[in-house]
């Protein structure tokens, strides 16, 4: 069976020291599938790694059938990503910022508009086209950065901590829109969050990462029956300690850095 996303014995070391210690895992078509960790576990520097941001220091990836090491053109037209921080250019337009991407990633005149409407349409935000994205608030931002993530009709959706800060009313909304669209395009939904009843609820298979290590896969139940817990918080927490993991510094500056670096 040909997997959406396969990662098999991957390490990333800087200098000693292993974010990522030989991981492998697999994601199924059309799943969704959390990646779940505490702060500093090695997500990031996975999720850099599979979208071609940042070369291994050894094992295999794959991507939609391709290599994110030697075969960066066609990965990255197989995936979508959306970014913790907004990438939005705040002085166009939602549609412009559509076309924008559209015209970025190939995407042909004849059904790029038609698909610009469609993905407005599904995100509810067809009436606020032609407004300007500075006067958006976090939720349409979001919202108006998962159409653009689709546009091109990925096979893979990188979603890396998609509903932080938002609202619950919004939160669940975002979800809605990304589940009906993995169902309707069948598109693998590969995301990372810490709030662990959401991936609770949409999640088919969770991974848990922790120290550069995957500490279990399994379903939200198999994770919740294996740690004898009542919530996948509960499962989570049994799995990864209680100890509170310090924000670490550098790591909201590389994702800038990494953001600016993919969009020039
Ligand atoms: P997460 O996304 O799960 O919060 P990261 O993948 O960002 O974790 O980081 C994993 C570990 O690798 C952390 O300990 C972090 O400090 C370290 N790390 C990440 N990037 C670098 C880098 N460029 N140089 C050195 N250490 C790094």
């Amino acid at each position: 069976m040909d997997y959406a996303v396969e990662v098999s014995g991957l390490v990333k070391k800087y200098g000693d020291f292993a974010a990522v210690n030989d991981i492998s895992f697999a994601v199924n078509p059309g799943e969704i599938f959390a990646f779940l960790g505490p702060n500093g576990a090695g997500k990031s520097t996975t999720i850099k790694m599979l979208t071609t941001l940042l070369q291994p220091t050894s094992g295999r990836m794959e991507i939609n059938g391709y290599d994110p090491v030697t075969q960066q053109d066609e990965v990255r037209k197989s995936f979508g990503i959306v970014f913790q921080d907004p990438s939005l250019d705040d002085e166009l337009t939602a549609y412009e910022n559509m076309e924008f991407h559209g015209v970025l990633y190939g995407v042909a005149k004849e059904t790029r508009e038609g698909r610009i409407k469609e993905l407005l349409g599904i995100v509810e935000l067809t009436d606020r086209k032609d407004n300007l994205v500075k006067s958006f608030s976090g939720g349409m931002k979001r919202r108006l950065e998962i159409a653009r993530g689709l546009l091109h009709h990925p096979k893979v959706f990188f979603l890396d901590e998609p509903t932080q800060g938002l609202d619950p009313q919004t939160r669940n909304h975002i979800w809605d829109y990304i589940k009906n669209l993995s169902k309707k395009e069948g598109i693998t939904i590969f995301f990372t969050t810490h709030y662990m009843e959401e991936a609770e609820k949409v999640a088919q298979r969770v991974a848990v990462i922790d120290h550069g290590k995957i500490v279990t896969t399994g379903s939200p139940a198999e994770l919740m029956t294996q740690t004898e817990s009542a919530t996948l918080e509960e499962a989570f927490l049994k799995l990864t300690g209680h100890e509170i993991r310090e924000e670490e510094a550098g790591a909201v500056d590389r994702m800038r850095a990494a953001r600016r670096m993919w969009r020039h």
